[in-house]
């Protein structure tokens, strides 16, 4: 989901000073959210546990110029527990049942409270089996959240859709509104006045003649997805196809339902972004509903929607289209498993339009602000956390700046501290472990720390449970040989002592620039670099890997100073390294370290028994290395680069 209307708000608030959150505060009052006492939260989950759901079939009757829906809803499931005699569904009271259909059976029902649906069996269901009933339901939903049951106008002509997401399915069918139970598959099935069509997931299997004036749409689904993906847009569409051609030869169509008034910059925006698919495609894993399609169904909410293999959208701008076609990926094909975890969606689909724009920039320096604009939205303030603190709370689960734009700087600095071929790996080897189901951040966290050899525990608890960001504080001074750097780190937020993350400097000097990248490892550092040539500038992270403010200075005064404040750290320097790798430890004890490869092989170990010693390089491959120093009191984990 991507809300372009609070995007633009974050930029525009740049330029004013520092007012109090104000983009949560609009972000609310824009959301038109449900006030009641009902907490979405406390759904039946205990109650739909019972039964496995494996199939809908839904047959609805929608009129756009009508606030109203009506039809039969057919779920197929697999009783969990023996003494099943009654089976629960979340579903708006406002909804009227007209009757419930089990084996030609009528079913006796309750409709206990705001939401909820009891049906009573007449005797209990064997455990294991599979069953189904048939539910008849009409009325006029109550809509929640963005928005989940909308009808408007169009250019004068009406249209209806829904957007359920987070908690709204449940406003307009009978489901599991939660995030514990995907369907595996699914028919859409929708009857509508002749001069409209309707829009929905997966393939168009069947559009009926005419019938008294009306048509039936008939859209067949047969991937797992979760309910908050299940939707439906109905308007007087103009339909056309875009060719999705993969790197094997395979293709795949990308079917577009457009307004009539915006089809030709939706005809740039759907090509452009056929482009994006299969670059996604090639980066991680194959596109997953690849045997059926993608596509884009216009509608009017500020923004756009990942439904599954079929995302609204209010136009066909770059940055919107490729938001929405990544979270077919990351959301949809793997969909986050908790509301805590909702950057699994945002905070993914945020970076992918990002790598979008690396990969393919949009306008001068496009990736480069791209990167800078989540800085700045995510310093706007000094606190927050990426997981959501109050999963009940639809404006912070979707807060565009925890959720979506700290979610992906927590990536590019994961990025960043493991290395691309890494760091992409883990996520194509977490898209397939977790494959049309859902995961939680432990679950992406061992995948990244099983293929880099890391700890990520420290790194997660500070950028994804912790609040704020660093300032770095550096102070510097050099000679023809070396340079020396003192590196204070200020916390904008006390629920983190200090962030442990490598800071990438660049060195300037005599027209030669060298990069160079430093451990952190408290909230003070000092080091001494052994320098090629006499350094006249140091910049902090040109290339803006890290979440983080700076302040960088000359002092003199470093020249004469002794070793600084960390005495009890092992140090390895330079990094990048040559032909020589040297470790310092400040101790008379003795160090022993191992240099491996991001996957884990070793390659060479040994042990220092003196304060400083050095490993002989020579032999190791240009890339990405680790060395883990086991010292007298504890072991240090450090990524180094081994350069020409
Ligand atoms: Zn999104």
């Amino acid at each position: 989901m991507y809300r372009i209307f609070f995007m633009l708000m974050v930029l525009f608030l740049f330029s004013e000073s520092k007012a109090q959150n104000p983009f949560e505060e609009h972000y609310c009052s824009k959301a038109n959210l449900k006030s009641s006492s009902f907490n979405p939260m406390m759904r039946s989950y205990a109650r739909t546990a019972d039964y496995d759901l494996k199939y809908y079939r839904f047959e609805w009757n929608i009129d756009p110029a009508q606030y109203y829906i009506s039809g039969v809803v057919t779920p197929y499931f697999e009783v969990r527990e023996s003494g099943f005699s009654e089976i629960y569904f979340d579903l708006s009271k406002a909804m009227t049942i007209d009757s419930i259909l089990w084996h030609g059976q009528k079913l006796g029902f309750d409709q206990p409270a705001e939401y909820g649906l009891e049906i009573r069996f007449p005797a209990d269901i064997d455990q294991n089996s599979l069953d189904s009933l048939s539910i008849f339901y009409k009325g006029v939903p109550p809509s929640s959240g963005f928005g989940s049951f909308i009808q408007t106008e169009h250019s004068g002509t009406p249209v209806l859709w829904t957007l359920s997401e987070p908690f709204g399915a449940q406003d307009w069918w009978p489901c599991k509104n939660g995030l514990d139970d995907k369907i595996d598959s699914i028919d859409v099935i929708v009857t509508t006045p002749e001069i409209y069509r309707a829009a929905s997931n997966g393939v168009l299997i069947s559009e009926s003649q005419a019938v008294n004036g009306k048509k039936t749409y008939h859209w067949k689904h047969r991937h797992a997805i979760t309910p908050y993906l299940v939707a439906i847009a109905v308007t007087n569409y103009e339909v056309y196809e875009d060719i999705v051609t993969f790197a094997d030869g395979y293709e795949m169509p990308m079917v577009n339902y457009v307004y009539p008034e915006s089809l030709t910059q939706a005809k740039v925006g759907t090509a452009d972004n056929v482009r994006v698919l299969t670059f996604f495609d090639s980066l991680f894993v194959e596109y997953p509903f690849k045997n059926e399609k993608y596509g884009h169904a216009q509608f009017s909410w500020g923004g756009g929607m990942e439904h599954q293999t079929m995302s609204f959208v209010i136009n066909y701008g770059w940055g919107l289209l490729a938001h929405e076609l990544a979270h077919q990926w990351f959301g949809d094909y793997v969909t986050c498993g908790s509301w805590e975890d909702i950057w699994l969606n945002e905070g993914f689909a945020t970076y992918l339009e990002g790598l979008s724009r690396e990969r393919f920039p949009q306008s001068n320096n496009d990736w480069y602000n791209w990167k800078l604009s989540k800085i700045n939205s995510v310093t706007s303030n000094t606190g927050g956390s990426v997981k959501v603190d109050n999963p009940t709370s639809v404006n912070r689960i979707f807060s565009g700046r925890l959720s979506y734009n700290k979610g992906s700087y927590l990536l590019h600095m994961l990025r960043w501290k493991l290395g691309d071929a890494t760091f992409f790996e883990g996520l194509r080897r977490y898209l397939r472990d977790r494959k049309y189901d859902y995961a939680t951040t432990d679950q992406l966290r061992g995948h990244l720390e099983h293929i880099s050899g890391f700890d990520l525990t420290s790194f997660f608890e500070q950028w994804y449970e912790g609040q704020g960001y660093p300032t770095y504080n550096i102070t510097w001074a050099g000679t023809s040989e070396t340079l020396k750097l003192m590196i204070e780190q200020v916390p904008s937020h006390p629920s983190v002592s200090y962030y442990d993350i490598p800071i990438p400097l660049r060195l300037n000097g005599g027209g030669q620039t060298q990069n160079i990248s430093i451990e952190i490892t408290g909230r003070t550092t000092y080091v001494e670099v052994p320098a090629d040539f006499e350094v006249e500038n140091v910049l902090f992270d040109p290339e803006l890997w890290l979440l983080a403010k700076s302040n960088v200075e000359y002092d003199e005064s470093l020249l004469t100073s002794v070793a600084g404040t960390n005495e009890q750290k092992i140090r390895i320097y330079p990094n990048p390294v040559g032909e020589q790798l040297f470790i310092k430890g400040l101790t008379d004890q003795e160090i022993q370290y191992k240099i491996y490869l991001p996957g884990g092989q070793e390659i060479i170990s040994g042990i220092c028994d003196q304060n400083r010693q050095v490993i002989d390089t020579h032999v190791l491959v240009k890339g990405l290395y680790f060395i883990e120093c086991a010292g007298p009191e504890k072991t240090d984990i450090f990524r180094f680069v081994k350069g020409e």
